[in-house]
């Protein structure tokens, strides 16, 4: 792995409002990133989907976006059967990776991730980000990539922000000073970051916290390159 890698990801859900502007930041910026797309958003954007697919790695982001603690375990394997095999007739292949609407997922959700052979998730969020408890937040779990202790073919990619937990997420970057990024990226650069957003989220100071990104020498990876460098040999 680099030294400095950050994790690029936007969840495309609802409308597709925003993708275009954020496709030529990416473009313009040489970003890699996976898209987290639900199964709706396949079915309506087809065509978008596809040539998005050229550039980026589609992930799975559930199907109807439900989320999951309101899911029985037959609702919660029908949201992922619909989406592979939607997945399937698009790509011929099976998505590797899946982030849980608005991060919840728990121990039974992820064993049905790692038994219809998705190799990694991006659900969970490892430490506490001020002001606003995370609806899937659940304590501390590590701030790396890592193996889950009981599913060890589930590469786990934590949704981690810089220090106390501030993310560095579409809300949060659009609403609180750049400079405070700055700071926090003068004083500490983490080894391991996820940036995401949403594909409806105000892109104010999002092209910005990419070069300031850049300037600190990170390397931008997708989920699929990540896991490539965390596989098990
Ligand atoms: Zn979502």
């Amino acid at each position: 792995m680099p030294d400095k890698v950050c994790f690029v990801s936007v969840d495309v859900e609802r409308d597709i409002e925003k993708m275009e502007e954020i496709i030529d930041i990416f473009k313009e910026n040489k970003v890699v990133a996976t898209l987290f797309a639900t199964g709706q958003i396949l079915e309506k954007y087809q065509l978008q989907i596809l040539k998005w697919a050229e550039d980026y790695e589609i992930a799975c982001h559930s199907f109807t976006h439900r989320f999951w603690n309101t899911l029985s375990h037959e609702e919660r394997k029908k949201e992922l059967d619909n989406f592979i095999d939607l997945y399937r007739r698009f790509f011929k292949r099976l998505p590797l990776g899946f982030r849980a609407p608005s991060h919840i997922i728990d121990e039974h959700g992820l064993e049905i991730l790692e038994k219809n052979g998705f190799l990694y998730d991006s659900s969970i969020v490892p430490h506490y980000p001020p002001f606003k408890k995370y609806r899937g937040y659940k304590g501390r779990f590590p701030l790396i990539p890592y193996y889950h202790l009981k599913l060890p073919r589930l590469l786990e990619i934590p949704v981690r922000g810089q220090m106390f937990g501030i993310p560095l997420a579409g809300a949060w970057i659009s609403r609180l000073p750049y400079l405070l990024y700055k700071i926090l990226f003068f004083i500490y650069c983490p080894g391991f970051i996820t940036l995401s957003i949403h594909s409806w989220d105000s892109l104010k100071n999002f092209k910005k916290i990419i070069k300031l990104l850049e300037s600190k020498n990170y390397q931008f990876l997708n989920g699929e390159q990540i896991y490539q460098n965390y596989k098990q040999k």
